[in-house]
């Protein structure tokens, strides 16, 4: 059997901090690591912004719930699964993520955590492990399973590359030009071609 990795945000669902800052209208919620390299630095603006504008876990899990997966994403996915075992590999946290797997019919997530007080108030993140999209790769090849990956961005470059097979879905231009060894598609009907094409199993659409 082979393991499809998703990556979820700009595969599946849209870009949860940039949707939420539009949502809310917190325009200081739209920076990413293209403005904020160090991560950690960008995080703790963004929990004190949300902890300014008086959000708590609920009002953002509420926001963040009448968002919805990208079109068609429902769709590929249940090809996929009809196909592979499937897991998402996102740099998003549970707490965020969790409205959209219900959504997504609760494939397997793997991702980061937040710490939240009594009061909801979001405190601190915790990252799951350094590399986290790599080292789960890493994980199923140990256990001898062969792994398709797809994803969007620069945090999905080591997936990629680990992966048996590693394809560019919607990705940026500079993204596609850096790494040209991966196919780059814009479709998820292109995506499913690559996965069939990348397996090692006789598949159909
Ligand atoms: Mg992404």
């Amino acid at each position: 059997m082979e393991i499809a990795c998703l990556d979820l945000e700009g595969v599946l669902i849209p870009e949860i901090w940039i949707n939420f800052a539009e949502k809310t209208g917190i325009e200081a919620l739209k920076a990413t690591t293209r403005d904020i390299p160090d991560y950690d630095v960008l995080m703790k603006q963004r929990l004190r912004i949300l902890d300014e504008n008086g959000f708590g876990l609920p009002d953002i899990q509420s926001v963040i719930s009448e968002l919805e997966p990208m079109e068609g994403a429902l769709g590929f996915l249940e090809w996929l699964r009809e196909r592979f075992q499937v897991v998402i590999l996102s740099d998003t946290f549970y707490e965020f993520g969790m409205p959209f797997m219900k959504q997504l019919g609760y494939p397997m997530l793997l991702c980061h955590g937040l710490e939240v007080n009594d009061d909801g108030k979001v405190v601190d993140y915790k990252l799951r492990q350094v590399n986290p999209k790599r080292q789960a790769v890493i994980g199923f090849h140990s256990m001898y399973y062969r792994t398709i990956a797809a994803g969007d961005s620069y945090n999905d470059t080591t997936m990629l590359a680990e992966a048996n097979a590693g394809i560019l879905f919607k990705a940026p231009d500079n993204v596609i030009a850096e790494f040209p060894q991966f196919p780059a598609v814009h479709s998820y009907e292109d995506l499913k071609k690559e996965f069939i094409k990348a397996s090692n199993r006789d598949l159909s659409l």
